[in-house]
């Protein structure tokens, strides 16, 4: 949903409410304390519309238990908050996000993070089919570039590995390292390996798939990148759009939050053939039932 679509939709706190208990309920609302089943709607002065239970008597909120509970932000900027990240296939940063919704960069921070945590609970089924497998390092370009500061493996940046199903979904994981057993959890955990096989590059670690699976690699450290079928080319393409999310957007984002930010390219990855309207439901699903 683009963000036009957004502000006419959900002008105030009621229309915001509206969508965020059929969100969460669908058609038949639970108390979160008692889970019963009688609700009724209640008015408390200068407060947003609640709901109230008849079974235990606790009065709350849709948002109650989620990432928007208690918030003090308009629900309206939450709504077109995720309009805007969603819209954004290069995200957007916390700066942008304040001057659109005019608010401090500090609460544009805190709210998109808090976005991005509810993407990172979002889990794709299994991958099958042709799969690339592939790592890559997120971090600027060193500083000093003829110090002896290494590119790819060896560097000291952050270290994300990614399994990519052709036509399909992608999945990623930040790691320390990634040696053999890493390499056999990825794929043991992440695919259904006796209908998938697997491309790679000549990384000795993923040698051992072949014993799982059909396994093919091509020779980088020959400049061999494609031959016929084999190649890692579509992995490297997400890559470039989660690097360009960082140069772009971001600059710098610290080891501790770099699960955050992958988690939110490969949403956007994984949905990118649903209409946007389905993608921002997606994303609300994320922040009101994960
Ligand atoms: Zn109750």
């Amino acid at each position: 949903m683009n963000t036009i679509q957004v502000m006419r939709q959900f002008q105030d706190d009621k229309a915001c409410m509206a969508f965020l208990c059929e969100i969460r309920w669908k058609a038949k609302m639970k108390c979160p304390y008692c889970n019963g089943g009688n609700i009724s709607k209640h008015q408390e002065k200068d407060r947003r519309d609640r709901l109230q239970c008849s079974g235990c008597r606790k009065s709350f909120s849709p948002t109650v238990n989620t990432i928007l509970h208690k918030t003090h932000i308009p629900l309206f900027k939450w709504f077109l908050a995720i309009s805007l990240l969603s819209e954004a296939k290069k995200s957007i940063s916390s700066r942008q996000l304040a001057r659109h919704l005019s608010l401090p960069v500090k609460t544009a921070y805190s709210l998109s993070q808090r976005i991005r945590k509810a993407l990172l609970g979002t889990r794709s089924p299994l991958l099958k089919g042709i799969i690339e497998l592939d790592e890559t390092y997120i971090g600027g370009k060193p500083r000093f570039p003829n110090t002896g500061a290494k590119r790819g493996r060896g560097t000291k940046k952050t270290l994300v590995v990614g399994m990519l199903e052709r036509g399909g979904s992608v999945i990623n994981q930040v790691e320390k390292q990634y040696r053999k057993k890493q390499v056999r959890d990825m794929v043991l955990q992440n695919a259904d390996v006796e209908k998938s096989s697997f491309y790679t590059d000549d990384y000795g670690a993923y040698n051992q798939i072949g014993r799982f699976a059909p396994h093919e690699s091509v020779n980088h450290s020959m400049r061999e990148y494609v031959r016929g079928d084999v190649h890692t080319n579509t992995i490297e393409g997400y890559w470039a759009l989660v690097k360009r999310a960082w140069y772009g957007q971001h600059h710098h984002y610290t080891k501790k939050y770099t699960p955050l930010y992958i988690a939110e390219s490969s949403f956007k990855y994984n949905n990118r053939k649903l209409h946007s309207s389905e993608v921002f439901n997606k994303i609300m699903d994320a922040c009101i039932n994960s």
